[in-house]
């Protein structure tokens, strides 16, 4: 049974998450409730989720809030650990730098280790509901492959450019208990919590003890 209503298009093995994204997003975020956000600290955060083993209404329902609680906090993306969740699932709401809309949600992701020739290299900014009000820069592929499994468990492919590639990777990221922090040097990372101490975020957020 498709918990999706309509069942996504493949297009070249690909999932294709730029059609209805509007409807969809929607639908979802209709059925869920908004949760606060794990942040930096949170154990959630910083060890490997389980994987998903039981595709039923429980885990549709998890899908709802989390897309509730992505526009909540006006994300682009979201991993289950974020609303303190420990199950291996994100979802997406990103453009890429062609400006379309992507849409979608992954259980079990496994990033696609990519030939050297496709290894570009983009520096862009990046952020993270869990690290409210900082940024900075980091350099990743411009490009991402993440396989796993839709609601229903059968296996999808998901692939990204720009920074829905960044958003993908930073996703999958998420559920093996990695921030984009985790990522920076040494420095960059002092400055970034730092940036996290002096402010405030929009959303609402989980204490931590
Ligand atoms: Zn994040």
């Amino acid at each position: 049974m498709s918990q999706q209503g309509t069942k996504q298009r493949v297009d070249d093995e690909f999932i294709v998450d730029t059609e209805d994204c509007e409807e969809r997003e929607r639908a979802f975020r209709e059925r869920g409730t908004a949760r606060p956000i794990t942040v930096y600290g949170n154990p959630v955060l910083h060890k490997e989720c389980r994987d998903v083993t039981v595709f039923d209404e429980e885990l549709a329902r998890l899908v709802d809030d989390m897309f509730a609680s992505q526009r909540a906090a006006e994300g682009v993306g979201l991993a289950a650990n974020q609303i303190g969740v420990d199950l291996k699932v994100f979802v997406y709401d990103c453009m890429d730098d062609e400006g379309v809309r992507h849409v979608g949600v992954v259980c079990n992701p496994v990033l696609e280790e990519l030939p050297a020739d496709r290894r570009v290299l983009d520096d862009s900014n990046e952020g993270c509901l869990s690290v409210p009000t900082a940024y900075a820069e980091l350099a990743r592929p411009d490009y991402a492959v993440v396989r796993g499994q839709d609601l229903d468990g059968e296996p999808i492919a998901v692939r990204g450019t720009g920074y829905f590639a960044r958003c993908l990777q930073h996703e999958t990221d998420h559920l093996y208990g990695y921030l984009y922090i985790d990522r920076l040097s040494k420095r960059d990372r002092k400055d970034v919590l730092k940036q996290m101490a002096e402010g405030t975020a929009r959303y609402e957020t989980v204490p931590n003890d």
